[in-house]
């Protein structure tokens, strides 16, 4: 695998190189990052991934800081996972960027409590998009907000990216992985695989779904000690609130804190 420490050495080889399939991280690699790296094995480009903590996207200053880190195993998990190119960029990629605004559905779900987390998102992706020219990028369907705001840039911008989404990967407790689960410790973590307990539920009364299911299911995360952000059933492509299945499908959504980490997770219904 090929690291490129600055912007300006990746770009000096960026000519020879083939077509590329993007998977942007932010580090603390695990199986859920690695299986967007064998989803993208199944395009012929070659694939690169990036490791930046985008401080335009956390609201939370010690959120930020606090994000955890481990360079040199991740750098070990890409190779073994046969990624081809690894670019770590400087704060100075930051430097005069171009800031984008999400859409109106950025301030819906995640949105809403984070204001300017999916400009700030969108920003760096726009920048990375314009550095490595991919032919494809892939992103989790576990921020599935993400996902749909990025799908929406590229076509509203006419880049020529095709954008593709991975399923969200979780412990056996049904906890969905994710970087932020290292500051969990092991009674939290049990605690946290509630979260996909009620989603589950919730699905298995998806012909039913009322308010009152749903107050329920956050005052029972509230006893467990969450602090629910919000859980929620929307039309899965507007992100509209709804409880009644259309041909879009619904997103149940949830974003909850326990102690100082917040979690999200979702789960998607469709008609049959
Ligand atoms: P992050 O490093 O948290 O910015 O995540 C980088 C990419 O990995 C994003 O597209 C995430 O949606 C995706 N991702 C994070 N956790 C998971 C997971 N458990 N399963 C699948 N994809 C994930």
């Amino acid at each position: 695998m090929k690291i490129y420490k600055s912007i300006s050495e990746f770009l000096h080889r960026r000519d020879n190189l083939a077509e590329l399939t993007f998977v942007p991280t932010m580090g603390n690699l695990h199986q859920g990052h690695i299986s967007l790296i064998d989803l993208a094995k199944q395009y012929e480009n070659e694939i690169i991934a990036s490791i930046f903590i985008n401080k335009l996207q956390f609201n939370n200053k010690n959120d930020y800081e606090k994000y955890p880190k481990s360079l040199e195993s991740d750098i070990e998990l890409l190779e073994k996972n046969g990624c081809d190119h690894l670019l770590i960029p400087d704060e100075s990629i930051l430097d005069s960027i171009e800031v984008i605004k999400a859409s109106s559905k950025s301030k819906k779900l995640c949105g809403k409590n984070r204001p300017g987390h999916f400009d700030g998102v969108l920003t760096i992706l726009n920048k990375f998009f314009k550095i490595i020219n991919p032919k494809i990028s892939i992103f989790g369907k576990k921020d599935y907000q993400q996902f749909l705001l990025v799908k929406e840039f590229v076509l509203n911008n006419h880049l020529n990216i095709k954008i593709i989404g991975g399923d969200t990967i979780r412990e056996y407790s049904g906890l969905a992985l994710s970087s932020r689960n290292n500051l969990l410790s092991e009674t939290e973590k049990q605690i946290a695989s509630s979260i996909y307990k009620v989603l589950t539920d919730i699905k298995s009364h998806k012909n039913l779904l009322t308010k009152e299911l749903l107050d329920n299911k956050k005052k029972y995360l509230t006893e467990l000690g969450f602090e629910v952000d919000y859980l929620t059933v929307c039309d899965a492509s507007t992100l509209d609130e709804s409880l009644s299945i259309n041909k879009n499908g619904l997103l149940v959504a949830v974003a909850a804190k326990l102690g100082e980490v917040r979690l999200i997770d979702n789960i998607l219904l469709t008609k049959l």
